[in-house]
């Protein structure tokens, strides 16, 4: 079968590689799998790979061709998307439905064991989730990264209805956590670099945008009091993670606001802890999600309150032009390898 590598000296390409043998696993046909910020990180050295050639990939939906004897919960030919985290199922985060934060992670699809770009993947049973058949694959792998990040941040932050929440940058993550906040049932206010993004903000389901201006962040949190009756706001998601953006979002907040924080960058978050006691905020991060998240999102996708904006679809050959152009930040939405 064909999968795409990456080799030690950075280079990524189409090999031939042996087919995987399963033997309590399970295999899926890979029918699309998205193409992330994150493959740029690991062919930038951020995050290492364990050996070379390393097959990329964490995104991945498709049809299961094999199951171990005595599996019960899915069968071959059933539509799935894989979940990557394959915690240890035993520490009390994986015994609570936080695989997220496992304590011995068994391995995480992509990242330490080799990833969904390839025509068949092997995947733990339980690491499959089964799609609505209105689901389509490519959206259904992108769910499988920033739609159950999104839907992970929003449960952390207890939101409900009629509640405000802002959402700070308009990227795959952005777009996923305004859908799933306008489904919610809450308010959602967007903090976007260009008028085009506050469109898309809009298009998603955002009840307003606040356009950056000359003066940058240093006055979005009275902009995001001006939006909210003066109060400031419930929620607050964060996917930029510059200090001006993250003091912002927190200094925009009501009293017993949260913060979340999900998306970051070598900046540091530097406030007087007084900010905090005074109104009584909670800052809190979010990592990917528990599978529970992925589950969830799903469900939203097969009710049509959530889907994946995407830019192109590509083969598995082009996938040197997919990463280039999300190298450029050409890519409105993501770019999906489809099969
Ligand atoms: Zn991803
Ligand atoms: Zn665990």
């Amino acid at each position: 079968m064909r999968a795409v590598v990456l080799n030690d000296d950075k280079s990524v390409n189409v090999v031939e590689v042996d087919d995987p043998q399963p033997a309590d696993v399970a295999l899926v046909q890979t029918q699309a799998a998205g193409v992330c910020g994150t493959e740029l990180h690991i062919l930038d050295g951020m995050l290492e790979p364990p050996a070379y050639p390393f097959v990329l990939g964490h995104e991945g939906a498709g049809v299961v061709s094999y199951v171990p004897d005595g599996t019960t919960n899915i069968a071959v030919g059933d539509r799935v998307a894989i979940y990557n985290f394959i915690g240890c199922g035993r520490c009390h985060w994986c015994r609570t439905g936080r695989e997220e934060v496992c304590r011995n992670l068994r391995g995480q699809i992509g990242f330490n064991t080799d990833g969904t770009f390839r025509d068949v993947v092997p995947v733990p049973v339980d690491n499959l989730i089964k799609l609505p058949d209105n689901v389509p694959f490519e959206d259904a792998a992108i769910l499988s990264c920033s739609g159950m990040t999104a839907v992970h941040a929003l449960r952390l932050s207890n939101v409900a209805l009629g509640d405000s929440v802002v959402v700070d940058g308009v990227g795959g993550v952005g777009l996923m956590v305004i859908q799933a906040a306008s489904a919610a049932g809450a308010r959602v206010i967007a903090i976007a670099d260009t008028e085009t993004k506050g469109e898309l903000a809009r298009q998603a389901g955002a009840d307003d945008s606040i356009i950056l201006d000359d003066k940058g962040y240093d006055v979005v949190a009275d902009k995001i009091r001006d939006h909210t009756g003066g109060a400031g706001s419930d929620h607050f998601f964060e996917l930029v993670g510059t200090t001006a953006s993250m003091l912002a979002g927190i200094r925009g907040l009501d009293r017993h606001g949260s913060a979340v924080i999900i998306g970051y960058t070598g900046q540091e978050l530097h406030i007087n802890p007084i900010e905090l006691v005074l109104s009584e905020v909670s800052v809190r991060g979010s990592v990917a999600a528990a599978k529970q998240d992925l589950e969830t999102a799903i469900a939203l996708a097969g009710k049509g309150q959530l889907s994946a904006q995407i830019d192109t679809r590509y083969p598995m050959d082009d996938v040197n032009v997919a990463l280039d152009r999300l190298r450029r930040r050409e890519v409105n939405g993501r770019n999906v390898l489809v099969w």
